[in-house]
């Protein structure tokens, strides 16, 4: 079992961070938030008051942060100065792959190991340790990197070198992006026409319209497996957070000389329906600005 510093402990890494100590690891939890350190605390973590303490003495360092600015200044401020020469560093945070370049280089140079490792999979499965990692790095690092991811997840997929995770996560999503809204405007026209969206779905489901966003998240409330749209639209995943990884893929499409038009169109529906929605609703819940 090891020693691991876990910084992040918010709606994802709380879970996370738990899963760890459940699994017989000594995780020792850092987060600005006390609220959250208590809540580590409650779930058998061995929460701190600064990051350092968090990562001197750990074999393996794991972030869960908001955006690629706070993964730069955490390894930045406290873990390049006080990790151990040899240390494992996880970054599970969704960020840009620029900035998961750069710090796996940094690290690098100080004698440590890093790989990127966001997750698929939203609040439940962060709890119930059911996430899918895909993690980009060293073929050595992967292996470190797999015990550990294991304990909090149900799949672990190297995607290639440093950054490649990201990469791996921002394309699923652009497209997971595209295809709700694909899905929610068909929805929208077919109720137009005059369809049961009941039978629509019967039929679209088993036809070559058939997405994910149909047949595992329908957007309509009472059609399909139980979603939040059969919820007020409550929990999942957030737009404002569909709409953060939209632009990431947009901004390394630009970088990259990527065409990606089906990409820029869903992340403006995003844009104006998380600027109107102040209850952050699920990013199914665009349906109902389209209707
Ligand atoms: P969150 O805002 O709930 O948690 C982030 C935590 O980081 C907070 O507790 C905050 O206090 C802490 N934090 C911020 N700066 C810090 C610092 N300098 N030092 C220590 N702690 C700091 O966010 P979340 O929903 O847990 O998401 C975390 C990451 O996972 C994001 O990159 C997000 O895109 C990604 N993600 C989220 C979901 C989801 O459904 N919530 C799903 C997949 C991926």
């Amino acid at each position: 079992m090891a020693t691991i510093g876990f910084i992040g402990l918010g709606n994802m890494g709380g879970g996370m961070a738990a899963n760890l100590a459940k699994a017989g690891h000594k995780v020792i939890a850092f987060d600005l938030s006390g609220e959250a350190l208590a809540r580590a605390g409650s779930a058998g973590c061995h929460p701190v008051s600064d990051p350092v303490q968090a990562v001197s003495d750990a074999d393996v360092i794991v972030t869960m942060l908001p955006a690629g600015k706070h993964v730069a200044s955490v390894y930045n401020d406290s873990v390049f100065g006080a990790a151990r020469p040899g240390t494992l560093l996880i970054d599970c945070s969704t960020i840009d792959v620029d900035t998961a370049r750069h710090v796996a280089a940094a690290a690098k140079e100080r004698g440590l190991e890093a790989v990127d490792a966001p997750v698929s999979g939203g609040i439940a499965a962060a709890n119930g340790g059911t996430l899918t990692f895909m993690v980009g790095g060293s073929s050595g690092g992967f292996s470190r990197a797999a015990p550990i991811l294991n304990d909090m997840g149900k799949a672990v997929i190297h995607a290639g070198d440093n950054g490649a995770g990201q990469a791996a996560k921002i394309c699923n999503n652009m497209l997971l992006g595209a295809t709700m809204a694909a899905t929610c405007e068909t929805f929208a026209l077919a109720k137009k026409l005059g369809l049961d969206l009941q039978t629509f779905y019967d039929i679209s489901s088993k036809a070559s319209g058939q997405s994910w966003s149909m047949t595992s998240y329908c957007p309509v409330p009472g059609v399909g497996p139980t979603s939040p749209a059969d919820n007020g639209y409550a929990g999942g995943f957030a737009a404002a957070l569909m709409l953060k990884d939209m632009r990431l893929a947009l901004e390394a499409s630009k970088a990259n000389g990527a065409q990606v038009p089906m990409g820029e169109r869903a992340e403006a529906i995003y844009a104006a329906f998380v600027e109107a929605d102040a209850q952050g609703l699920d990013f199914s819940a665009i349906i109902t600005a389209l209707e």
